[in-house]
């Protein structure tokens, strides 16, 4: 036997420092994504911007169903929305963030494991990796691929 070590590796930004003129937009547009979140179960108000390699932006949010698992997260929404109507432009990045009792969470706001997997095959599946951001209030985390959010992923 041998025991193994997975490393991720990600960068931190303390507050909105050094975030550039671009992430801290597309960081606006995923709050005011997650403002129009329909989330009348959870309260929790997930905002998703999706930046394409051409510099078009695309915002989404969380949409609850009484049948919870008939809603969809932010991020597969979308994902699946990029993907049905831009499936040749390959995605830049993703900014995540979510907001509770109208306010952006503290933390930053992670992916569920649905998400992560769907996250890692739209990257292998336009061949490009695409970074990933994820804002809160005190710090904002950044990753250069979903494939790190999923080390160990399902593959057929
Ligand atoms: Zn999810």
């Amino acid at each position: 036997m041998n025991t193994k070590e997975i490393r991720i590796p990600y960068d931190e930004f303390e507050g909105s420092e050094n975030l550039g003129a671009r992430v801290a937009e597309l960081i606006i547009k995923a709050q005011n994504a997650a403002d129009l979140a329909y989330a009348p179960y959870s309260g929790f108000y997930v905002g998703v911007a999706i930046e394409l390699i051409d510099g078009q932006i695309f915002t989404s949010n969380n949409q609850e169903n009484k049948a919870y698992p008939s809603g969809l997260c932010a991020e597969r929404v979308g994902l699946f929305f990029v993907q049905a109507n831009y499936p040749d432009i390959p995605i830049k990045r993703m900014v995540l963030v979510a907001k509770q009792n109208n306010k952006l969470t503290e933390e930053p706001v992670y992916p569920c494991g649905a998400c992560r997997q769907v996250m890692v095959e739209s990257a292998e599946r336009q061949e490009l990796p695409f970074e990933v951001w994820m804002a809160g209030k005190n710090r904002v985390l950044r990753i250069d691929t979903p494939d790190y959010l999923l080390p160990l992923k399902f593959l057929l």
